[in-house]
């Protein structure tokens, strides 16, 4: 699991220069090829932070051992309203 860890690091680390538009939008570059962006009630780092917990997320969940106690999949589904 440590390997997945590291391995979602090093697969979404931001590439390139931010790049501010006119209009305010920042973007950047991750190295998975989605660009990271501010939005209407986000920043720019806040899309970053979100973007690698997410990725760590996915990669460890992937490795995880069958049978381990979970917060996300122990979970009732969500409603649809
Ligand atoms: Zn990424």
């Amino acid at each position: 699991m440590r390997h997945a860890k590291v391995r979602a690091y090093t697969d979404h680390t931001t590439v390139g220069q931010v790049v501010v538009d006119p209009d305010g939008g920042v973007t950047i570059g991750c190295a998975c090829g989605m660009t990271l962006t501010n939005g209407p009630g986000w920043s720019l780092d806040e899309h970053i932070r979100l973007h690698r917990a997410e990725a760590r997320f996915l990669a460890l969940s992937a490795v995880a051992p069958p049978g381990i106690p979970r917060l996300i999949g122990s979970l009732p589904p969500a409603s649809a309203d």
